[in-house]
C-alpha cells in the first residue's frame, strides 16, 4: 500500500525519545502498580475534560463496565434497568452496559452526523430507562440541549463514551460550563487503545467525572472492590491502568493540540479535494478531532477493491452493528434501518498521522476518478 490505512509504528515514531524516557523512569522507580506516574496522568487527563476526577483503568471497555457497575452497586441503578445508546457504535458501548447487568437501548443515528439522534430519545424513554450512553463517533461530540432536558425531565445520567474523542468541543456547554467531551455528562470513558487519537503502547483507558461519590466507586471497583487494603466492599475487577503505559500516555497528551490539529487538517483536504458525486464526505465541524474521517458510497464493496488497486487502504468502523451480532441476537429492539444502510455504506479513509496532506490530496485524487 502506498497510502496505509494506519501504521502505528510511524504514528509512534516521532515520540520515540519521550517514550523511551517515560518507560526509563518507571523502570528506575520499581513502581509497577499505581503510583506518581498514574496519579500525576489521571491529575492531567481530569484537568483537560475540566473535571475533578480521573480512574485508570485496564482498557476503555473496563471504563465503561466500571461506570455502569458502580451506579449498579451504589443502588442508583438496578439491574435490568436499561440505558439509551446509539445503534451504531462499537460493541464495546454495547457489552460495557450488558457486563453490568443493565440492558442496552440502540437508538437510530442521524445520518447527517452519523451520531445518536437526539430528537428520537424521548420515545425510547421507558419507566426502566436510567442513562444516556453517548459516544462521540469518529470524534464529533454528540451532545446538545435537547439531550441535557430529556435527562433532566427524566432524571437520567448522561455517560460518554469518549473512547474516540479526546480533547473534542461541543457546540454547546454541559450544564457546568463546559464544552471539552469527557466532561460533559456525568462519566466519561475514554480508550487509549493504540490506534485511538492518544494510544498507549497496549491496552489502556480511564474513567473521568466529576462525582466524588461515582469516582470512588470505580476506583474501589477496578481494584477487586476494595474501599482500603484487605477491605472489599464490591465484588471488583482488577482492572487498573500500568505506572508504565500512564507515563507514556502523559508524554503523548502533552502533544494532544497538534495531534488533533493534524487530523483536522486532513479532514479540511479531503473536504475541500473530494469533489465525486458518488461520495458523501462527513460533516466539517470545528470541535471534531477526526478519529476517523468516514465516507458514505453506495456500492461500497467495489469502491473499497479500486481504492486498494491504487494503492489506498480504507477500513470499515463497523461493518456490523452490535445488535446484528450473533451474542445480541436475543436482544430486544424496534427497526433499525438507518444503522444498517449506514453499516453497508460507510468506509474509512487514512487520516492518522501516517498520512501527509499532500498524501490526502492525491488519495482524493484517486476517489474523484472513481466511476
Ligand atoms: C475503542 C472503543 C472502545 C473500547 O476501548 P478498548 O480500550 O479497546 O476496550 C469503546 N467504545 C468505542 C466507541 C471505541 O471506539
Amino acid at each position: 500500500m502506498k497510502y496505509p490505512f494506519l501504521d502505528l509504528g510511524t504514528v509512534n515514531e516521532p515520540y520515540l525519545p519521550e517514550l523511551r524516557e517515560a518507560v526509563d523512569r518507571v523502570l528506575r522507580s520499581g513502581r509497577f502498580i499505581g503510583g506518581p506516574e498514574v496519579e500525576s496522568f489521571e491529575k492531567a487527563l481530569a484537568g483537560l475534560c475540566g473535571a475533578d476526577y480521573a480512574v485508570g483503568t485496564a482498557n476503555g471497555l473496563d471504563a465503561i463496565r466500571l461506570i455502569f457497575m458502580a451506579c449498579v452497586d451504589s443502588g442508583r441503578f438496578r439491574r435490568g434497568d436499561e440505558v439509551l445508546v446509539p445503534a451504531n457504535t462499537y460493541i464495546a458501548s454495547f457489552l460495557g452496559i450488558s457486563q453490568a447487568g443493565l440492558v442496552p437501548v440502540p437508538v437510530e443515528p442521524d445520518a447527517a452526523t452519523m451520531n445518536l439522534d437526539t430528537a428520537l430519545l424521548e420515545s425510547c424513554f421507558t419507566p426502566r430507562t436510567k442513562a444516556i450512553l453517548t459516544v462521540h463517533l469518529y470524534g464529533r461530540p454528540c451532545f446538545d440541549s435537547r439531550m441535557v432536558e430529556v435527562a433532566r425531565r427524566h432524571g437520567l445520567m448522561i455517560i460518554e463514551d469518549n473512547a474516540q474523542a479526546i480533547g473534542a468541543t461541543a457546540t454547546e456547554p454541559s450544564p457546568r460550563g463546559t464544552f471539552v467531551t469527557g466532561g460533559l455528562g456525568d462519566a466519561a470513558a475514554f480508550s487509549f487503545y493504540p490506534t485511538k487519537n492518544i494510544g498507549a503502547l497496549g491496552d489502556a483507558g480511564a474513567v473521568v467525572t466529576s462525582d466524588k461519590e461515582l469516582a470512588d466507586a470505580v476506583r474501589a471497583l477496578a481494584n477487586y472492590g476494595s474501599d482500603r487494603r484487605y477491605h472489599n466492599i464490591y465484588k471488583g475487577l482488577n482492572s487498573r491502568l500500568d505506572p508504565i503505559q500512564a507515563a507514556m500516555l502523559h508524554a503523548k497528551l502533552e502533544h494532544l493540540q497538534e495531534c488533533n490539529g493534524a487530523r483536522r487538517t486532513l479532514a479540511a483536504t479531503y473536504d475541500r479535494c473530494i469533489t465525486n458525486p458518488l461520495v458523501t464526505k462527513p460533516l466539517i465541524e470545528a470541535g471534531c478531532v477526526w478519529h476517523q474521517y468516514v465516507v458514505r458510497v453506495h456500492d461500497r464493496d467495489r469502491f473499497i477493491v479500486y481504492l486498494a488497486e491504487n494503492g489506498v487502504g480504507t477500513d470499515i468502523h463497523y461493518a456490523t452493528p452490535p445488535h446484528l451480532q450473533p451474542c445480541y441476537k436475543d436482544l430486544a429492539h424496534g427497526p433499525l434501518p438507518v444503522t444498517e444502510l449506514l453499516a453497508d455504506e460507510i468506509v474509512s479513509l487514512p487520516i492518522s498521522s501516517c498520512t501527509s496532506v499532500k498524501d490526502a490530496e492525491e488519495i482524493s485524487r484517486i476517489i474523484n476518478d472513481f466511476r
